[in-house]
């Protein structure tokens, strides 16, 4: 019988509901234990806020907004793979950050390969003209204190201040955090240094710098984000017996007792189950949920948590403006420039550039033609070449719920995978990965959700099992 081919067997119905990276992640491993599942997704494709669509003019595929992964993202570079997509994305080989000043000043941030963490960086440090030498010497001493730093042990005391507050307080100057701590935190935490708290800020220099030698290097995917995820997402699951519902969403979860028996789609369909996960945003999950649930403090205290905003300004340029796969800008709207045309392939005379705007609410109140005056103009001022050049299309891609903010305290409001419903699990960046809102922290809140049910499951086989002694 299958019941006696252990708890994880093909008999134990499993519905996923969400079809992002999170949902993605939790129905494969659930699937590679062995479960049956099935993975709901409202929209008709995967991926969630991850994806790429068609632009009708140009005909070629514009991510939502330019998804960055770094070497030290250990389960998205394994999800990846799961997916055999990996050729689809490149990561570089030894780190290189050109970052450009006024005057079009430019210095690099790299790794060596003949040191060993976190001595790898220092001679690009050393060299960094951003920053007098005596701001270089008192930014190493601080990036000291934060390799040495006990995050764990110090977590309340680190949730409780923005990482501004926390490197003022460690002697830090305000030159060396506009033209060095931030120019990494903004991007990978999408918000502005004060706004972020010191746990989460001093998270991404612990992980990309002080844990390996390779942990900050960049990749990023070569084609768009749905031909790399949702395709493959789909082949994998279908492939491996999962059941695929695309273009319906849950729209409640039915319990009896303390115990969800099914879930509503869109279309009417009941699926019936014995283990559950929610892999929908921390915003929708409520609305999923029967009274009393939504107002239990495990599911309430999300209301806390707020989104940020990401603007993504595309130029398609007549001629070659720029060389770089990438740039950093300071003293700039312009934060970083991405050279799609270089990284996608799609080459020919023209080029197609993404300006990335992270943390970007005054860019995203702004209309189209006063985005196109500023981004234009300013790409004029950094690339001679773009002065001479005609614009041929311009569009811009804004996310105003792109990520979830590290704010100070935010910790306190990201619940666990175990939910107090005994057979509904959560996954999602947003839930209790360490991790900010990130593809890293979607693909890891898969895995854990996927451990907690094998843990549960495993638990009620024990209790359903005679003890020896009768
Ligand atoms: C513009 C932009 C740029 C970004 N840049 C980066 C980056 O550079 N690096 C990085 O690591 N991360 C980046 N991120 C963040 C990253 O995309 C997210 O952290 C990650 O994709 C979140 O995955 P998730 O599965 O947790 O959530 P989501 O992707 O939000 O997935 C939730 C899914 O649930 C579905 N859903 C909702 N309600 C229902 C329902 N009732 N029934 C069924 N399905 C439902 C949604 O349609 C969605 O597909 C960026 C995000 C954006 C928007």
């Amino acid at each position: 019988m299958a019941a006696d081919r252990g708890f994880l067997t093909t008999s134990r119905r499993c519905v996923v509901a969400g079809g992002g990276l999170a949902g993605i992640s939790t129905a494969l491993a659930l699937q590679d234990a062995g479960l049956t599942v099935t993975l709901v997704e409202r929209r008709p494709f995967l991926g969630g806020r991850a994806y790429s669509f068609v632009d009708h003019e140009t005909g070629q595929e514009v991510d939502n907004g330019q998804h960055v992964f770094l070497a030290c993202c250990t389960a998205y570079r394994r999800f990846l793979n799961r997916l055999g997509v990996t050729e689809k994305t490149s990561l570089q080989r030894r780190l290189r950050v050109p970052v450009v000043g006024q005057g079009g000043v430019r210095s690099e941030l790299s790794g060596v390969s003949w040191l060993p963490a976190p001595l790898h960086v220092l001679p690009s440090f050393l060299r960094y003209k951003h920053l007098s030498f005596g701001e270089r010497l008192r930014t190493l001493r601080v990036l000291f204190g934060v390799m040495r730093l006990g995050r764990e042990q110090r977590r309340d005391e680190l949730e409780r201040q923005s990482f501004k507050e926390w490197l003022l307080k460690h002697g830090e100057g305000e030159r060396a955090i506009q033209r060095f701590w931030n120019l990494v935190a903004m991007p990978t935490l999408n918000d502005d240094i004060s706004a972020v708290s010191a746990f989460m800020g001093t998270m991404v220099f612990q992980e990309a710098f002080f844990k390996g030698r390779r942990g900050a290097e960049v990749g990023y995917a070569k084609v768009g984000l749905t031909e790399l995820i949702s395709d493959a997402a789909q082949h994998a699951l279908e492939g491996g017996g999962g059941r695929l519902v695309l273009g319906q969403g849950v729209t409640g979860f039915r319990l009896e007792g303390d115990r969800v028996r099914a879930v509503e789609l869109s279309s009417g369909e009941r699926l019936e189950g014995d283990v559950f996960v929610s892999a929908v945003p921390w915003n929708a999950l409520p609305k999923l949920l029967p009274e009393p649930w939504p107002r239990h403090l495990f599911f309430s205290s999300t209301e806390g948590l707020e989104a940020a905003p990401i603007v993504g300004v595309h130029i398609w340029y007549d001629r070659q403006v720029m060389e770089d796969e990438f740039l950093a800008f300071l003293d700039s709207p312009v934060q970083w420039v991405f050279n799609k045309s270089a990284i996608m392939g799609t080459g020919g005379y023209g080029q197609h550039v993404c300006i990335s705007l992270s943390g970007a609410w005054e860019y995203a109140s702004m209309g189209k033609q006063a985005l196109r005056n500023l981004f234009v103009d300013e790409m004029a001022k950094l690339f001679p070449r773009a002065r001479e050049a005609n614009v041929e299309r311009f569009i811009v891609v804004k996310q105003l719920g792109a990520t979830f903010r590290s704010q100070p305290g935010a910790e306190a409001l990201r619940p666990g995978q175990r939910t107090p419903i005994a057979n509904l699990f959560l996954a999602g960046d947003w839930t209790q990965t360490g991790w900010p809102s990130t593809m890293e922290s979607a693909v890891r809140s898969g895995e854990q959700a996927a451990q907690a049910v094998a843990g549960t499951l495993r638990k009620a086989k024990a209790v359903d099992r005679p003890s020896p002694t009768g």
